[in-house]
């Protein structure tokens, strides 16, 4: 798939974009990942890096999963306003079991499906699959961040303004923005991501789906049940004061989403690049 040109004017005018994770939170995911790489995912993923491209096509100089891990979100940002929209989420009702829409195969389980049949495809041009890993690097960490993979009708976060209790943030932010940024640093604060590959079995497409279940289930657990005011299916009016407790329930969540998604990261890739 031909990527849509940078228009570097239009970066100023665009309003800030949800980032998940933040660049670190993808790059701890990304080096968690790269701990865990077999010798044979580690060759191809070197080969795969050794010229890449930044987003104005330029060398990137970039040669390791965490350097290219926020690509996604990069080109996003210099890209037509609207161009990847829905690809690095998905809005699964997180009070029922059903999932959210998916047009056109644009959301971020989709998404990753695609992107690991190009990466697996040796016949493919040699940009495409580096592309293709940048993507399936990306999008299996968004995949893992609650409010990437669950919404409670209120643009999964994005309607709704916080403040924390003891944290400095400026003009309110939102839910969905407090997850991405000042909750994952304060979960990074404790140190980098460590843990061992221990799984060997096959996977199949329906691993992602189902890990973004799990990860929708967690979303209604940690991110809305705690929420004073939240009911299923109705979106809370007012700004929410998110205090020590809340925030403090949030970090091991935060902590574990991202180990897991590291780990199978890693595993996804030695299964796509024997
Ligand atoms: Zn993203």
């Amino acid at each position: 798939m031909k990527r849509l040109a940078p228009l570097f004017a239009t970066l100023l005018l665009l309003p800030a974009q949800a980032h998940a994770w933040s660049h670190k939170g993808h790059a701890a995911i990304a080096d968690l990942a790269t701990a865990n790489l077999s010798p044979a995912a580690q060759t191809q993923v070197q080969a795969l890096l050794k010229d890449d491209l930044n987003v104005s096509d330029q060398p990137s100089g970039r040669t390791t999963l965490a350097a290219v891990s926020s690509w996604a979100d990069e080109i996003r940002d210099v890209a037509p306003k609207g161009a990847y929209k829905g690809w690095h989420t998905r809005s699964n009702p997180v009070c029922s079991e059903g999932l959210g829409s998916c047009k056109r195969g644009e959301c971020v389980d989709q998404k990753i499906i695609e992107y690991t049949a190009i990466l697996k495809d040796r016949n493919q041009p040699h940009r495409a699959r580096n592309e293709a890993l940048k993507w399936v690097v990306h999008l299996i960490g968004d995949l893992h961040m609650p409010l990437h993979s669950g919404s409670n009708k209120d643009g999964a976060g994005q309607k709704l303004e916080v403040t924390l209790t003891n944290l400095k943030t400026g003009k309110n932010p939102t839910l969905h923005t407090v997850w991405d940024r000042e909750l994952a640093v304060l979960a990074l604060k404790q140190g980098a991501l460590a843990a061992k590959l221990d799984k060997h079995e096959t996977l199949t497409d329906g691993a992602i789906t189902q890990w973004m279940q799990e990860t929708s289930a967690l979303a209604r657990k940690h991110v809305y049940d705690p929420l004073p005011g939240f009911v299923c299916g109705k979106q809370i009016v007012g700004v929410v004061e998110l205090d020590n407790a809340y925030q403090q329930q949030a970090v091991p969540v935060i902590r574990v989403q991202m180990t897991k998604a590291g780990l199978r990261l890693a595993q996804w890739l030695n299964q796509a690049l024997q």
